[in-house]
């Protein structure tokens, strides 16, 4: 029943499962990649044909192109039907599911239900020629500043437009200006809310800005080191940078490959022609800056269904149109491969925790950098590659830690928060992983707003190899989530306890819990009566009103989350601040104080724990918090929130983000056993 590819024990590629990332599936859903809301207005440009057409350009770029032009044309304030005719394009030839070269060479194109005669004539030449018409105009008529205010969550391009056309505005600079002047909420359809949310948009843009989420980061990242292994010359390489160290956004892809002096050329030119290279930055003779674009993955990456909730932080239908159109840089150092240890743990960082490597082996005599760790007497004044054979000989990174009497650190750990301490007593944590979970609670089903049913739900964390599911469907009063009513409750009582009988008739070790994801309205109370919530094995505690707890001081939110904390049917704190990363900030609270509350209610015989939302929109628990928890004696929970089967697996995010918070098995309520969790919960 356990089957390697559904294991949580390797990673899911991201929440979005490239099923296998190097491979194209014939069989392709829409084209939608919701990475981030940012976009690179850099990536805004006809893409490059290839090399050796025809076809000159892939599926993908067709439908990028599309896809752009439709925003471009609306940028313009085209004919409404005009602009709709390209996304429509876009959009069936996302689903298109036999290969797009074929259907063109063969003259089927306007056989495809969407595509008129004009785009199809368009297609037909960007795939025979590499050319595009003269929509190369079109991209330039557009002041770039329209197309870099795509990237404020929240806003499309009909807004732009009319703020271009009433106010002039061509720049986010000058759109800024207008907004704290006032001038937006004049504007038809404005007002002085949404003149707000624009200047909020603003500055989440500013403070993410060329940031992205860690899925993201490892999308790619395990990608492209997985290419740059395999390339003729390398013999190993590896991915550092804070995405190694699983924060929960990254800046850029660093990666270190080892490379013989006099292959180096030979590795350049094979980096700068991978597929999906939108931009080569800079080939010298020991690092290579790209640019890569969507296109670096030849088959489209699927959609695990994101919860409305999400969707509309992070911008709603503008998100998605806009979010398959984004890039990430990617930093590959070539270095010779006895230099390999030492430029991979300097690019892992951080600097903080760098700082204090280079501290120690001063202290013990020696320089470390990059390129080698040197007793100072031998290597002089000698500096960069050229001291590197005077360097002790280190074929691992972890010889690097030994040479200076340190237990090997967890790159999850090195942010200078206490782990060279712990490693000089010996006393680092034995982190817990995914593997060591037997199941997850908060898991939604169709009786809310996910996409499978409760043996759906059941079935895929068996084949997890789980030994328990907890269901947790939102409250009656999350009616645009279809939130259940007091007697739906009852029902879905009824349909789990007749499966446990079920399995346990079977002698199967297998259980589902009942729970909710129960509303904490603003003043601190829970959705449903007291009995109400009497049936259930547990309840999730969430805050789903954002607007109205955004608006309050921290003081107001934090007594109204203990509030509810106190109240005895409470299990669980779901997704603590409501953060989405890159859409919005969590609302103001002082989770130490809920932290400590919670620790206070346990060390009575209460059970209150505080989940790591695993999804990698959401990472809350923010890892920084951990820590506390644990000495506060709160167990934490890793749910993934799924609405789907394929969502079970965000567990293997949340269990990046406890690890980088120090947690060890014992601090995870889910790993513990289904019958220690029966006895604790029924
Ligand atoms: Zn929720
Ligand atoms: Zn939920």
């Amino acid at each position: 029943m356990h089957t390697v590819s559904d294991s949580v024990f390797q990673r899911p590629p991201c929440n979005y499962h490239a099923k296998e990332a190097l491979q194209p599936v014939p069989r392709v859903k829409n084209i939608r990649v919701p990475f981030s809301p940012m976009v690179n207005v850099a990536s805004w440009s006809l893409p490059r044909p290839r090399r050796n057409g025809p076809p000159y350009h892939s599926k993908s770029n067709v439908v990028m192109v599309l896809e752009q032009v439709g925003v471009l044309l609306e940028l313009k304030g085209a004919n409404p039907f005009r602009v709709r005719s390209y996304q429509n394009a876009s959009r069936t030839l996302g689903g298109l599911e036999e290969d797009l070269w074929v259907v063109t060479s063969e003259g089927r194109l306007t056989d495809v239900k969407g595509i008129g005669k004009g785009i199809a004539g368009l297609i037909t030449e960007a795939l025979t020629k590499g050319t595009w018409g003269d929509i190369g105009s079109l991209y330039t008529s557009v002041p770039s500043g329209l197309i870099a205010m795509l990237a404020i969550p929240g806003l499309g391009p009909k807004r732009i437009k009319q703020f271009h056309d009433e106010l002039g505005i061509e720049s986010i600079e000058q759109l800024k200006v207008a907004g704290e002047d006032g001038q937006l909420r004049e504007l038809e359809r404005m007002g002085q809310k949404s003149e707000q949310k624009v200047l909020d948009g603003i500055e989440l843009l500013k403070r993410f800005s060329g940031r992205r989420r860690l899925d993201v980061g490892l999308l790619y990242g395990e990608a492209l080191e997985a290419r740059i292994s395999s390339m003729d010359g390398v013999s190993r390489a590896q991915l550092a940078g804070s995405t190694r160290r699983r924060k929960e956004t990254i800046g850029d892809l660093d990666i270190v490959a080892a490379v013989l002096p006099e292959d180096v050329e030979s590795v350049t030119e094979q980096i700068v022609s991978l597929p999906g290279v939108a931009d080569v930055k800079g080939a010298g003779s020991s690092k290579v800056s790209i640019i890569l674009g969507t296109e670096f993955f030849s088959e489209e990456v699927m959609d695990s269904g994101l919860d409305g909730g999400v969707l509309e932080a992070l911008g709603g239908d503008a998100y998605e149109e806009m979010a398959s159109n984004t890039t990430i840089d990617a930093q590959v150092r070539l270095v010779p491969p006895h230099v390999f240890a030492f430029t991979l743990a300097y690019f892992t960082g951080s600097k903080e925790h760098n700082v204090r490597m280079r501290q120690r082996a001063l202290d013990r005599g020696m320089r470390l950098n990059e390129f080698g760790l040197f007793p100072l007497d031998a290597v002089g004044e000698l500096k960069g590659i050229e001291a590197a054979e005077f360097s002790l000989p280190v074929e691992k990174e972890s010889e690097i830690y030994s040479h200076l009497d340190l237990q090997w650190v967890p790159p999850e750990l090195r942010e200078d928060s206490g782990e060279i301490e712990a490693a000089d007593a010996g006393a680092l944590p034995q982190l817990m992983d995914a593997s060591m979970l037997k199941g997850a609670f908060h898991n939604h089903t169709t009786a809310s707003d996910g996409t499978a049913t409760l043996s759906q739900m059941a079935e895929a964390a068996q084949n997890l190899g789980w030994e328990f599911l907890g269901i947790a469907d939102h409250s009656q009063i999350l009616q645009i989530a279809s939130g259940l009513s007091p007697d739906q409750l009852v029902t879905q009582s009824e349909e789990i306890r007749a499966l446990n009988e079920n399995w346990s008739d079977k002698g199967i070790d297998f259980r589902l819990f009942h729970g909710n994801e129960c509303d904490i309205l603003p003043d601190g109370g829970l959705d449903y009566t007291d009995s109400e919530r009497g049936i259930l094995d547990h309840v999730v505690g969430s805050v789903h009103q954002l607007p109205t707890w955004m608006k309050r001081d921290e003081d107001e939110n934090t007594d109204a989350l203990i509030n509810a904390i106190e109240n005895p049917s409470f299990t669980m704190l779901g997704h603590p601040t409501g953060r989405i990363l890159g859409g919005r900030d969590g609302f103001a609270v002082d989770l130490h104080a809920v932290l400590r509350r919670m620790g206070e209610l346990n060390a009575e015989g209460e059970l209150k724990v505080v989940e790591i939302n695993a999804s990698p929109y959401r990472l809350d628990l923010d890892w920084r918090y951990c820590r506390y928890a644990k000495e506060q004696g709160v167990p934490i929970s890793i749910n993934p929130d799924a609405h789907s089967p394929q969502g079970l697996k965000d567990v293997w995010f949340g269990s990046q983000i406890a690890r980088k918070g120090w947690l060890e098995q014992t601090d995870i309520l889910n790993c513990r056993s289904g019958s220690d969790l029966e006895q604790l919960l029924w």
